[in-house]
């Protein structure tokens, strides 16, 4: 590794909804020892735990609308100032828009690298992959194709409430709106990798590591 890097890694993973982020930025996560950041799952955590925070984002949510950039500004300050992430992070759902982009940059000043690789996916593919995509009911747990009860905590699984067919509609067209500037923002820098992600979930792994490797690798 790099005295640049020092084995830190940050990574933003970019993508429509049902590009396979959480799967994957779950994996890597793992792979690296370092914790996952979703924005999405701590804002169902928090409408599960009936928080003022919950209560304001579910509507919004449920409608596949964004939720407003100082909540999600203060959501990420908040998670990337603990401790467990100074040795580096996935984060993912974050930024949706160039406000959150920029305040993303202004949190981590410190000159470490910020990987950030967006994962692509037809839209046709995404459709069917989230009307079929299943969660656990109970921990939130997102069930692989052809699971029948969660493999974490044995609860029973359920569609999210925002992955029928109108709201998938919806949350892709949001998406579609916003990611161009996203990419604009990101696209020139020489932190930022497109992958592949219409094939197996391995096959999206080893581009998405070995992606990582080439920003970092160049660095050096
Ligand atoms: P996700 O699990 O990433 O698909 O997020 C589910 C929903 O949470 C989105 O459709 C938004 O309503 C909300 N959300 C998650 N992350 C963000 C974000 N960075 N900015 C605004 N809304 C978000």
């Amino acid at each position: 590794m790099s005295a640049e890097t020092n084995g830190v890694v940050r990574l933003v993973m970019l993508g429509p909804p049902g590009a396979g982020k959480g799967t994957q930025a779950e994996r890597f996560a793992k792979a690296r020892g370092i914790p996952r950041v979703s924005t999405g799952d701590i804002l169902r955590e928090a409408v599960q735990a009936g928080t003022e925070m919950g209560q304001a984002a579910r509507e919004v949510m449920d409608a596949g609308r964004l939720v407003g950039d100082d909540i999600m500004i203060g959501i990420v300050t908040e998670r990337l100032s603990r401790p467990d992430t100074r040795a580096g992070f996935v984060l993912e759902g974050f930024p949706r828009t160039v406000a959150q982009a920029e305040a993303l940059d202004a949190m981590l000043d410190d000159g470490a690298p910020l990987v950030v690789v967006d994962i692509e996916v037809p839209e046709d593919v995404l459709v069917k992959r989230l009307q079929i995509r299943r969660i656990c009911g109970a921990c939130g747990w997102t069930a692989p194709p052809g699971t029948k009860v969660c493999a974490k905590c044995g609860g029973s699984l359920v569609q999210r409430t925002d992955d029928n067919e109108a709201v998938v509609r919806e949350r892709l067209s949001v998406y579609a709106r916003s990611t161009q500037s996203i990419l604009d923002f990101y696209h020139r820098r020489n932190t930022f990798r497109s992958v592949d992600g219409d094939q197996t979930e391995g096959g999206v792994a080893a581009d998405l590591s070995a992606a990582v490797a080439s920003v970092l690798g160049g660095l050096r």
